[in-house]
């Protein structure tokens, strides 16, 4: 199948042409016919498989072919990240188009809002924005969402794990009930069928491979006491030949830390965490996507949605919580046709989190052992005993598994979401 089966309007296929892109990926064979019919549509597919282009495009071509004037297409996004790259893809696929699009967050000056809103009255056809904003907007009593045609949820489970599922059935309020709207999620866990159910009349449904990750990173892992994952690290990062690099560790003081520790060791890192304002983390992924930052250091903020062509290596400095979570970590390198490597340090009390990894992604990533002169590594066989011994101690008082169990966590080998155990970074 090429994009030319699509008979996109002209401007639009130059655009496709101008990006580089010269084969639909599965999901957007799949998507971009369902929603240039008309139909509601539910999609089941993670970042990296090329989902932006499956929704923007058939919806610039609608746009387009209508003669669609005016706000007509809503984007709903967890992040203001995601919104600004989003809006960057519609940017370049609509390059040759008349269509005007608009990311709309929070955390601006009294200008950005002034502009947001004479955007969204009389010149954006395309709105992308995280509810709360949003949400805003229609309070100020100023905003009228009628025209509205087309609704998009991205990464929609994402947006229920930060709890915007009241603002999201209030925004869809202000929207008329004659609209498409298409739902696109990395997992469908049971409060998405109870928000699909609320808001798409009889869609269809995609499923690509959820939790795959693309076959152009190469996964290595480390067995590794605490003390050991620094030297590792600076090993790693001073003899291997990477170009752009990311590293994910759980929380924003130990990312804060490593930058500092890294920095001092020579190498040029800088730390992405909540606490910068929206100006300091755009001013830093700018740097970062034109190679003036070889390193960021950073926490699950960074994981999705960052769509940054040329990223060589990513290190999960701890293992993530939750194993989607991996998923989208590593899935930060090898983006679109580019391959590589992903390496993740794993200490004794992490095993069980990376055997559910492996477990979710249907193979066991290769441990490479220490190299030499860095001590011993904590043993698979050890960490194993060690979780029986602990099972069976606390098989009476049922301590380990009734506390996992109360915790929310699901059984093995679910691909849903869940919501205990660790903290998840901020
Ligand atoms: P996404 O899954 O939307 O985050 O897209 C991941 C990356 O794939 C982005 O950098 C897109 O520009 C790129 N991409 C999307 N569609 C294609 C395509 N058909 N061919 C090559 N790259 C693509």
């Amino acid at each position: 199948m090429t994009f030319d089966d699509f008979d996109f309007a002209p401007a639009l296929s130059e655009g496709i042409f101008y990006l580089g892109f010269s084969k639909p990926t599965p999901i957007q064979e799949q998507a971009i016919p369902v929603i240039l019919s008309g139909r509601d549509l539910i999609a089941c597919a993670q970042t990296g498989t090329g989902k932006t282009a499956a929704y923007v495009l058939p919806l610039l071509h609608k746009i387009i072919d209508h003669r669609q004037e005016g706000l007509n297409t809503l984007i709903l996004v967890p992040t203001r990240e995601l919104a600004v790259q989003i809006d960057q893809q519609i940017e370049g696929l609509s390059y040759f188009t008349e269509i005007s699009s608009i990311p709309v967050y929070g955390g601006g000056d009294g200008a950005a809002w002034d502009q947001q809103k004479r955007a969204l009255l009389s010149g954006a056809n395309i709105v992308i924005a995280p509810p709360g904003r949003l949400i805003s907007h229609l309070a100020s009593g100023q905003i009228n969402l009628k025209h509205i045609r087309h609704v998009v949820l991205d990464e929609a489970d994402r947006m229920l794990d930060m709890g915007f599922f009241e603002d999201i059935m209030r925004i869809m309020s202000y929207l008329p009930p004659e609209r498409q709207t298409l739902l696109f999620s990395a997992t469908m866990p049971p409060q998405m069928r109870k928000l699909a159910a609320n808001l798409l009349k009889e869609p269809a449904e995609i499923n690509i491979a959820v939790s795959v990750p693309n076959a152009g990173i190469n996964q290595q892992a480390y067995m590794t006491h605490d003390p050991q994952k620094l030297p590792l690290l600076l090993k790693i990062l001073k003899e291997g030949d990477f170009g752009s690099v990311i590293i994910f560790a759980s929380t924003k003081d130990k990312v804060k830390k490593l930058e500092q520790t890294l920095r001092r060791s020579g190498i040029q890192a800088s730390a992405f965490h909540s606490d910068l304002d929206q100006k300091e983390r755009e001013e830093l992924l700018l740097k970062f996507k034109h190679r003036q930052i070889p390193v960021l250091v950073g926490t699950d903020v960074l994981s999705r949605g960052i769509d940054i062509e040329g990223i060589s290596l990513v290190v999960n400095y701890d293992v993530p919580p939750d194993p989607e979570d991996y998923v989208h970590r590593i899935g930060r390198t090898a983006r679109g046709e580019r391959t590589g490597t992903a390496i993740t340090f794993i200490n004794d009390q992490c095993r069980p989190k990376f055997q559910r990894i492996e477990r979710l992604i249907g193979r066991e990533i290769p441990k490479t052992p220490l190299p030499e002169g860095m001590g011993e590594a904590p043993s698979y066989t050890a960490a194993m005993t060690a979780r029986k011994s602990n099972h069976n101690n606390n098989k009476k008082g049922g301590g380990y598994w009734k506390n996992r169990k109360k915790s929310g966590r699901k059984g093995p080998g679910t691909a849903g979401k869940s919501s205990g155990e660790a903290p998840k970074a901020s």
